[in-house]
């Protein structure tokens, strides 16, 4: 099981804690809206975090997203959260935790303000690979097109939406298509923030942080957004996640 199959629990535990309003809210306290099964499985020991393999070669989604840019963002910035996180948690019941547990058991605590921007900036990683593919881009599945449909009046308006997140992000952070409640909304997050805390099912994102394009084009941020909208975006894995 890969870090980011464990979306759906993530999401519940997220929910769970948005709802209840209470940012400093300690998990140990119990996890009484999930089932014995979600329990079991969050509870399950995955031991330390690992950096995922990339689903393609580093040089699959040139000249978009060239070898090079994966080289740092992957084999460096990514690859840094994982190493960073292992040492912040070891030793203490977070290192035994799955990884969106750990994510959704330090938002929102001051005190653990670093494990939290590592695990979240893992988990978006993990989930940022996976959105992207080589010959991505064009028409989402029609089940996802028709909830693109109802929610933004057509698939090119929400692309757009996406767009416009991810221009309008001011400093580091990430677009994303998400389902809210079962609504599709696009939104955005700075730094190492996550839709996951909020509740959100994220479908698909993109990175913006300027180590995801600087490389390749340096301040121009909408051609990248543009050029992965267009090329790489990975509409089939937005729509299994709407299962
Ligand atoms: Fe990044």
């Amino acid at each position: 099981m890969t870090n980011i199959d464990r979306t759906d629990e993530a999401v519940a535990i997220g929910r769970r804690r948005f709802l209840l309003g209470a940012a400093g809210l300690a998990l140990a306290a119990g996890f009484g809206g999930l089932s014995p099964r979600a329990w079991a499985q969050a509870a399950a020991p995955t031991g330390p975090f690992t950096l995922m393999k990339l689903p393609y070669a580093d040089n699959a989604l040139d000249p978009v997203v060239s070898a090079n840019t994966i080289g740092f963002h992957y084999g460096k910035h990514h690859k840094g959260y994982v190493d960073n996180l292992n040492k912040l948690v070891a030793g203490t019941d977070l290192a035994d935790m799955p990884l969106a547990k750990v994510v959704a058991a330090t938002a929102g605590n001051a005190e653990k303000v670093a494990v939290f921007n590592n695990a979240a900036q893992v988990w978006n990683h993990d989930f940022y690979w996976a959105s992207l593919k080589p010959g991505g881009g064009g028409e989402p599945p029609a089940e996802l097109a028709k909830l693109m449909d109802a929610a933004f009046g057509s698939v090119a308006a929400c692309k757009e939406e996406l767009k416009k997140a991810a221009l309008g992000q001011f400093g580091s952070g990430w677009a994303w298509l998400a389902l809210d409640g079962g609504k599709l909304v696009v939104t955005k997050t700075g730094n190492a923030d996550t839709p996951l805390t909020k509740g959100m099912k994220p479908l698909v994102t993109i990175d913006v942080w300027e180590h995801a394009y600087y490389l390749d084009y340096q301040n121009r941020r909408a051609d990248y957004v543009q050029a992965v909208l267009d090329k790489l975006i990975n509409w089939g894995f937005a729509a299994q996640n709407l299962a």
